[in-house]
């Protein structure tokens, strides 16, 4: 609970009922000079003194000043305001010394007051719900002792709870050398690019991995992928397993170790993060384990640290971002957006131009509501989308018994490509005989025949199982309807890939190779695990994102 402590003039962090301090609000995060301005910008009553007050963000678009709520909602100003007038204004202020002194002086009676509350986050060595030592000190060396044979690593993202993790690890250890780990997007902020690269270089002692799939997608593809699938909603942020995880997946496979990450999740951050354990597997990357050790951190936390320390951190928070991720980010506040709008105009002119273009191609008759309004951000998978691609989330089976389904395929089928679909159920054996070229058989472990594939014309095949040979392999079970599907996944796979990589990091062992124009399995490597078969919905993160609930479909 965050309480206002007058004397002061600054929040005070208790969990202690009964306090005589006046009550504030569950979380705070405080206000620099910058963010101070573009108040003073749309609050003029304030004052150009509001540059020299203890100013804080409660919540949504309400802020503190010197211990009273500001009686107007930020946005609701922000709406009558001239954008280019606002531009303009910020871009030409200046910090002055005089400003930074009284902002040094305000947070070091902030970080004085809640010294005991600062302590208790890092040492606290009492359980927590889950068994683990509450400060995050103790929480990182006991992880670490429990996994030894773990190779240590930190997720950098350049957002504030990873500065934080960042520096709390490589203390604990009392060492820079610690592996840090960075997906790079390609549509970060660019003040988060500036700061890994100002962190890189101030800590040159600690290696730094950047992953990104920039070259093999090119730079344009987040903006090509969202033109064929539409731009990513809250449900459906297929961009995440494509520019965030997957190039750290792939990288994950090609290392010897398994890793032991520690990330700077927190519970507080959104209802599905309020379920994460603080010690758990990766859902998305089978060689990591994922330690959290601030996990039930707020943001006033999170900041207490980074000021206690003086740590550098990414200068987005100095003008009021809340969160760092990418620019066109579906979970990016409406105020985020704002902030995009006034200090990274070019960017979001880029982004709200494409999602304008979408909201017609779409059909929306009141495009410009539902782009600034931030309606694009709900959209479930592919609704109003109508490509080619949208055709080929369905597989069409026209003839069935319980052994034998023939499928109209919505692509030509060449089998040199058709046979890399197929190489997870087992190896791959030519058929012997006249028609050579146009089947192949898929054997079991026992070099047991299992089912063969037949190309019948250009958009026609014929899938055969043979029975006998299933109840002794790996499936355990006889033909069945999860059977079919596991195939169903693979032909879609075959039907619509875009070759978006998302398919490399859902294999455990790094045997998938996706280029610009081929889907490979390395059959040398590949365990006939099914792992990425069952990764995606419909075993295709494009189908899937791409997919029209019944409901939706009107
Ligand atoms: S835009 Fe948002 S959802 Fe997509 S990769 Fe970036 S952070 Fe993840
Ligand atoms: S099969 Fe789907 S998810 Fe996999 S690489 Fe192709 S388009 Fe991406
Ligand atoms: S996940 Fe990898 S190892 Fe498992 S079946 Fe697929 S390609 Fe093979």
């Amino acid at each position: 609970m965050i309480y206002w402590n007058k004397e002061k003039n600054v929040p005070f962090i208790s969990d202690e009922n009964g306090t005589k301090l006046k009550y504030i609000s569950t979380d705070i995060r405080p206000v620099f000079i910058e963010e101070k301005y573009l108040l003073f910008l749309l609050f003029p009553e304030l004052g150009k003194d509001v540059l020299y007050k203890s100013v804080w963000h409660t919540s949504g678009y309400n802020y503190v000043v010197d211990g009273i709520n500001v009686q107007d909602s930020i946005y609701t100003r922000f709406i009558k305001a001239d954008l280019s007038y606002l531009i303009a204004k910020v871009k030409n202020f200046v910090v002055s010394n005089d400003m930074l002194e009284t902002e040094n002086k305000i947070f070091s009676k902030f970080i004085a007051l809640n010294r005991n509350h600062y302590l208790d986050l890092l040492n606290n060595v009492n359980d927590d719900a889950e068994g683990y030592p509450i400060g995050a000190i103790p929480f990182i060396r006991l992880i670490t002792k429990k996994y030894p044979n773990r190779k240590t690593v930190v997720s950098f993202s350049g957002g504030k709870d990873s500065t934080v993790i960042s520096h709390l690890v490589r203390s604990s250890f009392g060492t820079n050398k610690i592996l840090h780990i960075n997906s790079d997007t390609t549509i970060e902020f660019p003040s988060t690019i500036k700061y890994i690269k100002s962190f890189m270089a101030e800590n040159e002692e600690t290696p730094f991995l950047i992953e990104s799939y920039a070259e093999e997608l090119g730079v344009e593809s987040f903006f090509e992928l969202s033109k064929k699938i539409g731009p990513p909603s809250r449900v459906k942020s297929w961009c995440c397993s494509i520019f965030k995880t997957g190039p750290l997946g792939t990288a994950f496979t090609h290392m010897k170790e398994d890793w032991l990450t520690f990330y700077g999740i927190r519970r507080s951050e959104s209802a599905s993060r309020n379920k994460y354990l603080r010690v758990s597997k990766s859902p998305k990357l089978e060689k990591q384990r994922v330690a959290s050790p601030i996990i039930d951190w707020k943001d006033i936390d999170v900041w207490l640290y980074i000021l206690s320390e003086g740590i550098d951190f990414n200068v987005a928070y100095r003008r009021g971002f809340s969160r760092v991720g990418c620019w066109c980010c579906p979970n990016n506040s409406l105020w985020s957006d704002i902030l995009m709008a006034i200090y990274y105009n070019e960017q979001y002119m880029k982004w709200f131009d494409f999602l304008i273009k979408f909201a017609k191609q779409i059909g929306k008759k009141d495009a410009d509501i539902y782009v600034a309004q931030g309606k694009w951000k709900a959209r479930q998978g592919g609704s109003g989308i109508e490509n080619k691609l949208q055709s080929r989330t369905t597989i069409k089976c026209v003839e069935e018994n319980e052994s034998l389904r023939i499928y109209d395929i919505r692509k030509s089928i060449i089998i040199n490509d058709l046979i890399e679909f197929f190489k997870p159920f087992g190896q791959i054996e030519r058929a012997i005989g006249v028609s050579s070229k146009e089947e192949f058989i898929v054997l079991g472990k026992k070099k047991s025949e299992l089912f063969k594939i037949s190309r019948i014309s250009k958009y026609k095949l014929s899938i055969e199982f043979f029975e006998s040979e299933f109840s002794s392999h790996f499936f355990k079970a006889n033909i069945n309807q999860t059977i079919w599907s596991y195939v169903e996944c693979q032909l879609r796979k075959y039907q619509i890939c875009i070759n978006c990589q998302a398919c490399k990091s859902a294999c455990p062992i790094g045997a998938i190779e996706v280029n610009k124009s081929n889907y490979r399995i390395d059959e040398k490597k590949c365990t006939h695990c099914l792992k990425c078969i069952k990764h995606f919905p419909k075993g295709c993160l494009i189908a899937s994102s791409l997919t029209v609930k019944k409901s939706e479909e009107s």
